[in-house]
């Protein structure tokens, strides 16, 4: 029932890359969420207990309802250690790039590992992936790259040996990456994988009050003002879409990950296709849009046409380099597109 995604040939590449390997960087994309985090902590934690060293690093920092995931502490985030970073680049001799398909997701970390010589593994659940690596796993159809990632430790012989913590850090990009299960998770095969790794010993209803119940007072009144004073919903096209402002941010005392979720909420209105939000960027002048569709709609299509990005059907994302009020402007063109198309 656990699929081998691993060629005979892609497996022996594996033994040989991964064995001639001291030195190994492990790569998540820029604005890591738990399936990117989940993923890297699994794979540091599979590769030091083969005695490998291991520095796990992502562009910039998680949010904090992932900061109490085993080994979190390793991640070297490199907007705030970019010369640790630099250095651990330099000196490996393989990379792991996981829950990324192209370098541009690592955005100011993609020139260094392009200009980087180690070779490259690839394990990654997006859509058209870029030839990035000299070996690559992908597959759209997976839930989750932490899902490819079980499917190939067990492939490689490591489920019997597989530690509560790692366990631990591919049940939560399971979850994450399919809001809890509710979404995108309708295989049999998935459930078997999650029964695997509950029989390791990981606590599941504790991973899910860690991630989904750890906020503060702050950003639950942030949710409530978003949907009672900003929420705008296009009854034609069954769209909703709300922008939040740095402003905003600032007033409701926002930290890192505090918006994560809220593009779901409109999505419980009857009848809805799709949800948009639009946020200012803390760090640089560009307002991030996230989309988010139930059904059929194309939220990828969307995101590639009018926002810069992409993704996969019922979630995408991408940027505009405006300002906010513009940003809303081009997001109602984009709405009002689809009434026009039909
Ligand atoms: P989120 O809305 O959570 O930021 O992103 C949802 C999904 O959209 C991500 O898993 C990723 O597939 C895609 N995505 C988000 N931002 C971008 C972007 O800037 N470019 C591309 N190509 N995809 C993105
Ligand atoms: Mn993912």
């Amino acid at each position: 029932m656990i699929r081998n995604y691993l060629s005979a040939e892609q497996l022996e590449l594996w033994h040989r890359m991964v064995g001639e390997a001291g030195n190994i960087v492990v790569l998540g994309h820029s604005g890591p969420d738990g399936d990117a985090m989940g993923a890297i902590l699994a794979l540091t934690a599979y590769l030091q207990g083969l005695g490998k060293k291991v520095t796990p690093i992502t562009p910039n920092a998680c949010p904090d309802f992932l900061r109490w995931l085993p080994g979190v502490e390793q991640v070297i985030f490199f907007r705030n250690k970019q010369r640790k970073a630099l250095k651990a680049l330099e000196e490996c001799d393989l990379v792991f790039c996981l829950d990324f398909n192209g370098l541009s997701r690592l955005e100011e970390l993609s020139g260094s590992v392009e200009r980087c010589k180690a070779r490259r593994i690839m394990i990654d659940h997006h859509l058209d992936p870029e030839e990035i690596a000299d070996l690559m796993v992908s597959d759209p159809e997976a839930a989750a790259t932490c899902e490819l990632l079980f499917c190939i430790l067990h492939q490689l012989g490591a489920y019997e040996a597989m530690t509560p913590d790692i366990a631990t850090c591919l049940y939560c990009g399971l979850m994450t990456d399919t809001g809890a299960f509710a979404y995108n998770s309708n295989r049999a095969a998935l459930f078997h994988i999650v029964g695997m790794l509950i029989a390791k010993g990981i606590d599941k209803d504790k991973i899910y009050r860690n991630v989904y119940y750890s906020y503060t007072e702050s950003r639950l009144r942030l949710m409530g003002y978003l949907m009672y004073e900003k929420l705008e919903y296009f009854p034609e096209e069954h769209v909703a879409m709300f922008a939040l402002t740095e402003e905003e941010m600032k007033r409701f005392n926002f930290i890192r990950g505090d918006a994560e979720g809220f593009v779901n909420l409109p999505l419980q209105i009857k009848g809805t296709r799709l949800s948009i939000s639009l946020r200012e960027d803390t760090e640089k002048p560009l307002v991030r849009v996230s989309l988010r569709s139930v059904g059929d709609f194309p939220c990828n299509e969307m995101a590639e046409r009018f926002f810069n990005g992409g993704g996969h059907l019922n979630a995408a994302g991408g940027w505009l380099p405006k300002p906010i009020d513009s940003a809303v402007l081009t997001a109602r063109q984009a709405i009002k597109s689809l009434s026009k198309k039909e």
